[in-house]
This record gives C-alpha cells, sequence and structure tokens, in this order.
C-alpha cells in the first residue's frame, strides 16, 4: 500500500531532517514509529500528507503503486491517506456533523461520485458517534470550538472512522494524552482496522501499545529508522530507552 524508498526531506531552506527513511507498509498491518524527541517522527507523517512546509530532496514516496510526491494534501486526502490533525482548525458555526459531511461529499465528488445519501450518512454518523461513545449535544457543537484534548482527539478518531482512509496516520505528538484519550485512540484504531486497510502510529506511549497490537515497531532517530521489531521492541524500549540502539 504504501512505500517509502530512501526519503531525504528538508524544511525549506533548512537542514536535513529526514536522511533515508526505507518503509513499506501492506494491507491489514499496523506499523508504529517510537523514537526520541526531534527525530523526525511529526516529519515523516508531515512529509506522507503532502505538507508544504518540506521539501523532499531524495527518493520515493508511493501509495498503491503511484508516486504522490507531487500531489498536493487534498489529493493524497482523496486517494485515501488520512492524517490526524490534519482538519484541526476552529470553525465557529460549522458542527462537527456538519463538517464531516462536507469531508465526506467533498473525497466523493473528487471520485466523481454523488454525495452521500442522508440515510446512509445518518445510519454512518450513528454508528461511529455509539462506537466512540459520541454524544448528540457534541456533533452538534462548533468544531473544535473550546474543545478539550480528549474531546479533540474524540473528534479526530471520529473522522478516521468517518472517512474510512486506507491508511490512517496518526501522529500522538500531544504529551499531555491521559488514559481516557489513550483508551479513545485505543479503540478508534482497533474499531477501525481490517485487512484491507492500515494504520501507521506515531507515539511516544509505550502503553497505547498495550491497547493495539502493532505488527511492527519501528525506532526512528536522526532521521533515519534505526531498528524494527515487534512488539517487544517496544516492550524492551520502556525498560531500556533508547540510549543503547543510538551508538
Ligand atoms: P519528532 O516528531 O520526532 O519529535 P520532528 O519531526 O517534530 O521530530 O522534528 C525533527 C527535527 O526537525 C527537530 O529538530 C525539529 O526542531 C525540526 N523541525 C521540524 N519541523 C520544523 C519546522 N517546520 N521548522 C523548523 N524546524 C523543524
Ligand atoms: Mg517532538
Ligand atoms: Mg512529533
Amino acid at each position: 500500500m504504501l512505500q517509502i524508498k530512501n526519503l531525504h526531506a528538508k524544511i525549506e531552506e533548512g537542514v536535513e531532517i529526514l536522511k533515508g527513511i526505507n518503509l513499506q507498509i501492506n494491507p491489514g498491518e499496523v506499523h508504529a514509529i517510537m523514537g526520541p524527541n526531534g527525530a523526525g517522527k511529526s516529519t515523516l507523517s508531515a512529509v506522507i500528507a503532502g505538507k508544504e512546509d518540506y521539501e523532499i530532496t531524495d527518493g520515493e514516496i508511493n501509495f498503491e503503486g503511484e508516486n504522490i510526491i507531487e500531489d498536493a494534501p487534498e489529493e493524497r486526502a482523496h486517494k485515501g491517506i488520512f492524517m490526524s490533525f490534519q482538519y484541526p482548525v476552529e470553525i465557529p458555526g460549522v458542527s462537527v456533523t456538519n463538517f464531516i459531511k462536507a469531508a465526506i461529499n467533498e473525497n466523493r465528488k473528487a471520485k466523481g461520485e454523488e454525495d452521500m445519501g442522508a440515510k446512509e450518512m445518518l445510519g454512518l454518523i450513528r454508528e461511529n458517534s455509539e462506537k466512540l461513545g459520541i454524544k448528540k449535544d457534541f456533533l452538534a457543537r462548533s468544531l473544535n470550538e473550546g474543545f478539550s484534548g480528549g474531546e479533540k482527539k474524540r473528534n479526530e478518531i471520529f473522522q478516521m472512522l468517518m472517512l474510512n482512509p486506507k491508511l490512517a496516520i496518526l501522529d500522538e505528538t500531544d504529551s499531555g494524552l491521559d488514559i481516557d484519550a489513550l483508551r479513545i485512540v485505543a479503540d478508534g484504531v482497533n474499531s477501525f482496522k481490517n485487512e484491507g486497510n492500515a494504520v501507521l502510529l506515531i507515539t511516544h506511549y509505550q502503553r497505547l501499545l498495550d491497547y493495539i497490537q502493532p505488527d511492527f515497531v519501528h525506532v526512528l532517530a536522526d532521521g533515519k529508522i534505526i531498528k524494527t521489531g515487534d512488539k517487544n521492541l517496544a516492550l524492551e524500549l520502556e525498560e531500556k530507552g533508547y540510549d543503547w540502539l543510538l551508538n
């Protein structure tokens, strides 16, 4: 599904941050990326999603066999790549529900499909909000306006379930994630996952991996993947930290 080859990227006018990333994600897989602060984890997720603050200086990002490096973030979204915090904006007057309806229909339009029927949309909203314990009054609130950390997280996971992407990239940058928020993310990922889709989960939290079973755990340090293993690697990292890998 996603194949990254020898990817190098830098900040516009700046130093190189990604220094030769190789990563292959197949349908049905959950990959976790861990690593010290400043390693380039968020940069990697931003570059896959197509954020424009970075310049790719070498390598390839192939999604379903097509090089997507020239695609705008919206085109990548239309192809089925979802990134958390892609839509973090506060939009007064636009409810959680109306925002996601518009996003779904925009995706359909890009594929030449008609708007989703009202009944199907309502069914989908009901199904996914029930999964996440989201109440009616939350769905009616203005997007992200005054949302707590947990509410933002719940909205983000709701967006993921509603948009039903092929590849979901979740960057858990927030060091303030409490146990409830971790559970929201874990439950969301577990109900999202199937044989046809994939998840790239970037996290500092070993604890999150107690609830989500990753197929692969990668350690990213100084712009390179320096080790890949299974979920036992995450346990080892919790016990020993990163230093033993860094020399
Ligand atoms: P991580 O998510 O692993 O903590 P980041 O990808 O956020 O790491 O950052 C990697 C390095 O690149 C850090 O040294 C960070 O300061 C720098 N960096 C990332 N994005 C930018 C940016 N837009 N402007 C300046 N420096 C950046
Ligand atoms: Mg960081
Ligand atoms: Mg980060």
